[in-house]
């Protein structure tokens, strides 16, 4: 397979370290908000990347963090802590807040079909870990103490600007939303190891330390979480591209450092979803949510479905025309498939040419498009059976994850009957305008794992594993 590496500025061919085995950390989300649709065009490119690994053969072990203390989302000791203000604003405590938008992380990811990773770690859950780190690279020389914080200083390392290249636009946009850079530092590039002189007199999130009561900085969390999960080398590490400066740029520092060896391989950055030519962040007020996305209407595997035909690597731009554009798409594609009569006998070749072709798409730099390319071509070509039709299109949509055959095509469910009713009483509830009590059918039936999907010839209806 070939990537493009952000570390080495190219496309290269990927190697992993052990033969067949993927080891692959992703930056996970802040939970202090809701996620919004362009970090989830993020998570969906890394979860396409995982899939399309698996699909090649790889066995792929995956971590990631969650950011759970909102102090852990910058640098800087200026500003306000975000989670403790969340948890002023709704009433509940720091704790409660992570556990619910760690939880509405997880449902977002699950509408959009994004595996949940193998591993999956708070950043609160490995403090001794980043101590322990913290304390090798003091006895290294690598980091120092100043005004009561412990900081790793970038003078120490000759290429601490490898993976930004040098580019200076890469290197301002980095630090994470709503946040500032910190002063109290040898060189405007070091960065926060460990605080214990904190203004944030009012946070419920203290630990004691070597250094004093205090917290992690920003970047610790995810040289922790991946080494002590995935080990000594990283075969890819994944995220927005946003992320690259400061962010990534720390982790291979603190972690190289701290390993005495080069740590990560493959650097995969995936671009932004813009609105109006900016970037969707919370701090632009310009975000939209999965459920901003149910409540105008949509089936978020329509945004998963717009996602995948735009490139990883290229801006896509957002609109609701265009989201609607592709949900026409994607429902006409549902449509076609649903027609297709599983009859004829296997054909071999043509599902290997076709799988040939699928594959030699995702090869090329995740060219999503191109795969979806591959699988419009199978639907016109008549020299194909609908028997090898439906078992090439299954096999893709391990890689796609649109939902692309109903689990049960070829078969009712056991509540059919029940089912179409509701589906029915529903298209009433909507002719008369009572979309409260549409929308609660269609809850209703999502809580038993029926996923309701509106085309053009009316409602479907497709399974999902309820956890
Ligand atoms: P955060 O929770 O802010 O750390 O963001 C989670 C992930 O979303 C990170 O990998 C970010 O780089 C990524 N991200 C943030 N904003 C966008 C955006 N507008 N489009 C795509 N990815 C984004
Ligand atoms: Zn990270």
């Amino acid at each position: 397979m070939e990537l493009y590496n952000t570390l080495t500025h190219k496309i290269e061919e990927f190697i992993p370290h052990t033969p067949e085995v993927v080891k692959m950390y992703t930056c996970g989300p802040t939970v202090y908000h809701y996620a919004h649709i362009g970090n989830l065009r993020t998570y969906i490119s890394e979860d396409v990347l995982e899939k399309a690994l698996k699909y090649m053969g790889y066995y792929v072990q995956r971590a990631m963090n969650i950011t759970d203390v909102g102090h852990l989302t910058s640098d800087s000791d200026s500003g306000t802590d975000k989670m403790v203000d969340s948890a002023q604003k709704e009433q509940k405590t720091v704790l409660e807040i992570a556990k619910f938008y760690t939880d509405a992380f997880f449902d977002d990811c699950k509408a959009l079909n994004i595996r949940k990773p193998d591993v999956i770690s708070k950043a609160t859950e490995n403090i001794d870990f980043y101590i322990e780190i913290i304390l090798t690279l003091l006895q290294k020389g690598y980091a120092y103490e100043s005004n009561g914080n412990i900081y790793f200083d970038i003078t120490k390392l000759e290429d601490y600007y490898k993976l930004t290249n040098h580019k200076a636009d890469e290197m301002v946009v980095g630090v994470r939303e709503g946040v500032e850079e910190d002063t109290g530092k040898r060189n405007q590039a070091d960065f926060v190891l460990w605080f214990t002189k904190s203004k944030f007199e009012d946070q419920e999130l203290k630990w004691n330390s070597p250094f004093g009561v205090g917290y992690p900085g920003w970047h610790i969390e995810c040289t922790g979480i991946s080494i002590k999960n995935l080990g000594e080398f990283l075969d890819i590490h994944c995220g927005g591209i946003d992320n690259i400066f400061p962010h990534h740029t720390n982790e291979i520092a603190q972690s190289e450092s701290y390993l005495g060896h080069k740590w990560c391989n493959y650097w995969f950055h995936a671009q932004h979803l813009n609105v109006k030519d900016a970037k969707m962040s919370k701090s632009q007020g310009n975000i939209i949510t999965v459920s901003t996305l149910k409540e105008e209407g949509f089936n978020p595997l329509s945004y998963r479905y717009m996602c995948l035909n735009s490139h990883y690597r290229k801006i896509l731009e957002f609109t609701f025309d265009s989201l609607k554009s592709s949900e026409t798409a994607y429902l006409k594609l549902l449509n076609r498939i649903s027609m297709i009569k599983e009859e004829g006998d296997f054909q071999d070749s043509a599902f290997n040419d076709y799988n040939e072709k699928f594959m030699t798409a995702l090869k090329d730099d995740l060219n999503t498009a191109n795969a979806l390319t591959v699988l419009y071509d199978l639907l016109k070509d008549e020299t194909i059976n609908g028997y090898t039709k439906l078992k090439l299109i299954r096999s893709f949509d391990k890689v796609l994850g649109l939902d692309l055959i109903s689990k049960f095509a070829g078969e009712l469910h056991p509540q059919h009957d029940e089912i179409m009713a509701l589906i029915e009483k529903r298209a009433e509830f909507k002719e008369e305008h009572k979309f409260t009590e549409a929308d609660g059918i269609r809850n209703e039936l999502a809580a038993r794992g029926i996923e309701l999907v509106d085309t053009r010839e009316g409602t479907i209806y497709n399974l999902k594993e309820v956890d």
